[in-house]
């Protein structure tokens, strides 16, 4: 039985039980993926419960994705660099942390047919869904990419790690129609503020799932449902063995 969920506070609507209960379906697998809404201070026990009751995993998400690293046995070097743990693996009791945000929205790009080489891109945001995305834009090396973030401290940070450049907040609006793509990597709904000046044949990429998306001539919108899906999927590899139902996970988002 592989007995996996979801960890976070206040965990408001998620789509990952629909897309992880029905990919145990499609696999004739029993396993279920429940959702636990846990307070801060509860963290550490909760991971300990999870241990008792024989879970394989799962998966971390707001506000925990950095605070649980102090709490595993042991991270991945993919998910240390980024500095965010999206998945834990419970083995032997003891608990191991990945990130398969990164490869989620690695394969989201390539399934939309978003190129980066020889592009210019903008990544708004620095918090760990954004930190995943730069570890993506470093490895396959745009032609040039700026970070702005309401919180600057927080963008050089980012920089440090994983290059690029800083894009002060107050020349956003301004900067808008140089970018091919740009990706909105916060919790808030910047469609209407960027949309208004970027140029034709540019990408707008929100990390969410949940706004409406808006449309524009000549500007293609992505969603985060294809990231929720290959996040899922990267999820579901490590703790079943087995190859994700990928179409079955789509239609569960909704995205087929
Ligand atoms: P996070 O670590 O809490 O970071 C939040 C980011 O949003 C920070 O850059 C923060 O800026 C910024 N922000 C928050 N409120 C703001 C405001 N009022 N004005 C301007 N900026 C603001 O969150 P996260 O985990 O990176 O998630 C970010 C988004 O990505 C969420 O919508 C999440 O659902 C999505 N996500 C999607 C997937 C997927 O699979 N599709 C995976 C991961 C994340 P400061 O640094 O200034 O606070």
């Amino acid at each position: 039985m592989f007995l996996t969920g979801i960890i976070g506070f206040p965990l408001i609507k998620t789509l990952s039980p629909e897309m992880h209960n029905r990919a145990f379906r499609a696999l004739g697998l029993e396993g279920r993926y429940l959702t636990f809404r846990v307070k801060g201070n509860d963290l550490k026990s909760a991971l300990q419960g999870l241990k008792a009751l024989g879970f394989s995993g799962v998966n971390i998400t707001n506000p925990y994705k950095e605070k649980v690293i102090d709490l595993l046995d042991q991270i991945d070097r993919r998910a240390k660099k980024i500095g965010a743990v999206n998945t834990i693996v419970i083995r032997d009791r003891r608990l191991y942390g990945y990130n398969t945000d990164a490869e989620g929205f690695e394969i989201s790009l390539a399934v939309c047919r978003i190129h980066l080489r020889r592009k210019k891109v903008l990544l708004i945001g620095a918090g760990g869904g954004a930190r995943a995305v730069a570890y993506v834009l470093r490895k396959n090396r745009p032609e040039k990419y700026y970070v702005c973030n309401r919180t600057r401290k927080k963008a050089m940070k980012l920089i440090q790690v994983f290059g690029g450049e800083l894009l002060k907040s107050n020349r956003l609006e301004k900067s808008l129609p140089e970018f091919d793509l740009v990706i909105n990597a916060t919790t808030v709904d910047l469609q209407a503020r960027c949309l208004k000046r970027m140029r034709k044949g540019s990408t707008y990429y929100d990390l969410n799932y949940r706004f409406k998306m808006r449309k524009k001539k000549g500007v293609k919108m992505v969603n985060g449902l294809l990231m929720l899906v290959y996040q899922g999927a990267g999820s579901f590899r490590l703790w079943t063995k087995r190859r994700p139902p990928i179409k079955v996970m789509k239609r569960a988002v909704g995205v087929i």
